[in-house]
């Protein structure tokens, strides 16, 4: 008469097993859910707290996420790359003379809200572009 046991034996591997499975699948969405939270840092206008990028939207550019330039009249800028900032309005015809960024044009872009100066959309062609955003005109809530 071993067969309840069999049995018994049985259900309880599959509900160990069940649970196993359970805590694989429940961890690293646990751990995702985490990051995420940790990446969804919006980044706003200090001017008029008008959502213009992410921080999950920073690459480097010349091998950096933070650049620091002088443009020709000598003021200088801290500027981080972004690689999307729908916050921004972009104005003006693009330019390529005195770019930051070599076989990049430039164009200045203005929060879309208050119009203050953000920085410059840095654009190669149609479809390679990032924006290059002045820090100290950005902050978090
Ligand atoms: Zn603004």
């Amino acid at each position: 008469m071993h067969l309840p046991t069999f049995r018994f034996r049985q259900q309880l591997e599959f509900l160990h097993g069940f649970k196993n499975e359970f805590n694989l699948k429940a961890n690293p969405l646990d751990e995702s859910d985490l990051e995420h939270k940790e990446k969804d840092k919006h980044l706003y206008c200090k001017a008029c707290n008008n959502k213009i990028t992410n921080e999950n939207q920073k690459i480097a550019m010349g091998g950096k996420i933070e650049n620091t330039f002088f443009n020709p009249h000598g003021n200088l800028f801290q500027v981080c790359c972004f690689k999307e900032a729908q916050g921004c309005h972009i104005v003006g015809v693009s330019s390529s003379e005195f770019s930051w960024f070599p076989g990049y044009s430039w164009q200045i872009v203005n929060c879309l809200c208050c119009q203050n100066h953000l920085g410059w959309l840095f654009s190669k062609g149609l479809k390679t572009y990032f924006f290059g955003l002045i820090i100290t005109r950005l902050k978090q809530k």
